[in-house]
């Protein structure tokens, strides 16, 4: 959806039907409506509600703080607007740990990250690891070293 002075109603439809069926089909209370949705986008006064960039007249999308995979439901608060790339990064991520990530890489306290940080008692200053054993295991990358002492050329020397 591109956010604008003008919301397309079909495209809010299509979003609204959306997120309905997944949490219908997880079992999850609240509804969404086009009125709902529409009032929750402009809350967002056109930023990306975790990372403030402008998403006027620019693609952007809404999801759940709290997955709805994990315990989260489908009332309005449980809803962020999120520029793409923000959204992606999130995924499935723990709300709390996203949050402190984007605060460490931002620095700006918007709404969202404390309300979030609030809800969750955290401090934004408080060290990522401890948010480790909130994160699904299967979700999370195993990162390993990379061991570049094979592809690394000969070091030059000069005059030989
Ligand atoms: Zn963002």
């Amino acid at each position: 959806m591109i956010y604008d002075d003008f919301l397309d109603d079909d495209d809010l439809k299509t979003y609204v039907q959306s997120i309905n069926s997944r949490a219908k089909a997880l079992k999850k209370k609240g509804r969404v409506t086009v009125f709902s949705l529409r009032h929750r986008i402009y809350d967002s006064g056109g930023k990306c509600e975790w990372c403030t960039v402008s998403i006027v007249k620019k693609p952007f999308e809404v999801d759940h703080i709290v997955s709805l995979s994990s315990d989260g439901d489908n009332e309005e608060d449980n809803l962020a607007v999120a520029c793409p790339n923000c959204n992606r990064i999130k995924a499935t991520k723990h709300p709390a740990r996203f949050a402190q990530e984007i605060y460490a890489r931002t620095g700006i306290m918007t709404p969202l990250l404390q309300r979030i940080l609030d809800d969750y008692d955290i401090e934004a200053a408080v060290q990522k690891s401890l948010f480790d054993t909130l994160d699904t295991d299967e979700n999370t990358p195993t990162i390993s070293p990379h061991d570049d002492s094979d592809d690394d050329p000969p070091p030059y020397i000069w005059g030989k």
